[in-house]
C-alpha cells in the first residue's frame, strides 16, 4: 500500500510518502514557515536531488495542496494521479486515555481527539488542521491517527500515577503518558527479530535520544514505565528540556526571579537542559566538540544527560525483574559513541559488556555488545513514519475486512 504519512506542526508539515510493500519512502519533505508569504516546501523524490520551493503558503490546507502537487508533480513528483495515494497516516501527539491503538479518523475520533487538546495544547490543533486539509483534498482516501502516546498507555497504575490527591487524576487527567510510543515500539521489536527470540518473551529497555529524550521498559512487547510523563518535559536531560527537577525547585524560583506561569514554562521548556547547563548548545554535537576542548560546563552536561539513563537503566531492570537488551536510537542515541559508553559504564555487574570497537563504527542496526555480554546492546536507527505507515495500512486492512469488503 501507497502511504502518504504526515507529521503537522503548527507552522511545518513533515511527510514521506511510504510504499509499505517494499519499505521504501518514495518521496519525502517538509513544508516550513506555514503561514507566512516566504514558505519553504523541500521535497526529496527516492535517489533523487532534493528541490526547494519557495512561496506563500497561508495555511495548512495550502500547504497539504503543494505537497500533493509536488507528489505528482512531472519532473519531481512520483505518482501520476491522486488516487495512488491509498491512504493517509497522521502522526497525533496525544491519544490521552483514549487510544491505546491506532485509529481509523472518524468524527467520532476527530472528537476524541479535540477532547485532548488540554493535554496538548501546542500539537493536538496542528494535527486536527492536518487531518481537516487532508480531508478537503482527498475526501474518499482513508486517514489513520497514530498517536505517540499509544505504546505506553496500558501501563501499570503505579507507574503512571503521581503522587497528588487521586480527585486531580479524576478531574484534569493528570498521570504519566509518555511519547516517542512509535520509536520505542519499532526499536523494541527490531530489537528482538535481530536476537531472534519473540518480544513476548524479552525484558528491553529503549533510550529513544534525540532533541526530545526518553526511555521506556519493554516487558514482553508492552511499555510498562516510561520516563517522560504528562508532558515531554519529564524524564531524562533533553537539548532544551530539563526533564526530572524537584516541583520545588519551580515554584521558588518563580519566587525569587517573579517569573509568571508561561516563563516558568518557557525556562523549563527552552532554556534548560544541555543548552541551560553548558551555556554553550543544545545540539549534542555542539556540546561533543566542547567536551573535547575540555569545556568544564559541557562536560557537566554531558555527565548529567548519561548519568540520568545510567540511573534509568538501574530503575528499569529492576521495575522488570531483569534485562535482556538495551537500545539506543534518535540522532544522538544512534551517532554519539560517547554517549553510549558512558551511559554503559560499570554496569557489567548487570550482565552489560560494550564492544569498544563496535561502538565506535557501528552502521545500520548493531549489536554493539561484546559476544559474551549477557545483555545484548544494539544502536537501531529509528524509523518513525515507517511504523506510521505499517500501522495505517494494518488499521485500513482491519477496517476493510470488518465491512467485508476484501
Ligand atoms: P529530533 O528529536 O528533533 O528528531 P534527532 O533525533 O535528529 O532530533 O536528534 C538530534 C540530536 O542528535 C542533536 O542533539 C544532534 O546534535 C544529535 N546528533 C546528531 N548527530 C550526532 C553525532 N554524530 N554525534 C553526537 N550527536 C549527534
Amino acid at each position: 500500500m501507497k502511504v502518504l504519512v504526515l507529521n503537522c506542526g503548527s507552522s511545518s508539515i513533515k511527510y514521506q510518502f511510504i510504499d509499505t510493500e517494499t519499505k521504501i519512502a518514495l518521496a519525502k519533505g517538509m513544508v516550513e514557515r506555514i503561514g507566512m508569504a516566504s514558505a519553504v516546501l523541500t521535497h526529496t523524490p527516492y535517489g533523487k536531488d532534493k528541490i526547494k520551493i519557495v512561496g506563500e503558503i497561508l495555511d495548512h490546507t495550502i500547504a497539504i495542496e503543494y505537497v500533493i502537487a509536488v507528489l505528482l508533480s512531472p519532473n519531481h513528483g512520483v505518482i501520476k494521479d491522486k488516487k495512488e495515494i491509498e491512504a493517509v497516516g497522521h502522526r497525533v501527539v496525544h491519544g490521552g486515555e483514549t487510544f491505546f491503538k491506532s485509529a481509523l479518523i472518524t468524527d467520532q475520533v476527530m472528537q476524541a481527539i479535540k477532547d485532548n487538546i488540554e493535554l496538548a495544547p501546542l500539537h493536538n490543533p496542528s494535527n486536527i488542521k492536518g487531518i481537516r486539509a487532508t480531508k478537503e483534498h482527498l475526501p474518499d482516501i482513508p486517514q489513520v491517527a497514530v498517536f505517540d502516546t499509544a505504546f505506553h498507555v496500558k501501563m501499570p497504575p503505579y507507574a503512571y500515577l503521581y503522587g497528588i490527591p487521586y480527585e486531580l487524576y479524576r478531574r484534569y487527567k493528570i498521570r504519566r503518558y509518555g511519547f516517542h510510543g512509535t520509536s520505542h515500539s519499532y526499536v523494541s521489536s527490531r530489537a528482538a527479530a535481530l536476537i531472534g527470540k519473540p518480544i513476548e518473551e524479552l525484558k528491553i529497555i529503549t533510550a529513544h535520544l534525540g532533541n526530545g529524550c526518553s526511555m521506556a521498559a519493554v516487558d514482553c512487547g508492552k511499555s510498562i514505565d516510561t520516563t517522560m510523563g504528562f508532558t515531554p518535559l519529564e524524564g531524562l536531560l533533553m537539548g532544551t528540556r530539563s526533564g526530572d527537577i524537584d516541583p520545588s525547585v519551580i515554584l521558588y524560583i518563580m519566587g525569587k526571579e517573579g517569573l509568571s506561569l508561561s516563563e516558568a514554562n518557557t525556562l523549563l521548556n527552552k532554556h534548560s537542559g544541555l543548552i541551560g547547563l553548558s551555556g554553550e548548545s543544545s545540539d549534542m554535537r555542539e556540546i561533543e566538540e566542547a567536551v573535547k576542548e575540555g569545556n568544564k560546563k559541557a562536560i557537566s552536561a554531558h555527565d548529567v544527560f548519561c548519568y540520568r539513563i545510567k540511573k534509568y537503566i538501574g530503575a528499569y531492570t529492576a521495575v522488570m525483574g531483569g534485562l535482556d537488551a538495551v537500545v539506543f536510537t534518535g540522532g544522538i542515541g544512534e551517532n554519539s559513541s560517547l554517549v553510549r559508553k558512558k551511559s554503559l559504564s560499570n554496569l557489567e555487574y548487570l550482565g552489560i559488556e560494550l564492544d569498544d570497537q563496535l561502538n565506535e563504527n557501528p552502521s545500520g542496526e548493531t549489536l554493539i555488545s561484546k559476544s559474551n555480554s549477557k545483555v545484548k546492546v544494539f544502536r537501531i536507527p529509528t524509523n518513525e513514519e515507517l511504523v506510521i505507515a505499517l500501522d495505517t495500512e494494518q488499521i485500513v486492512k482491519e477496517e476493510a475486512v470488518s465491512k467485508n469488503l476484501l
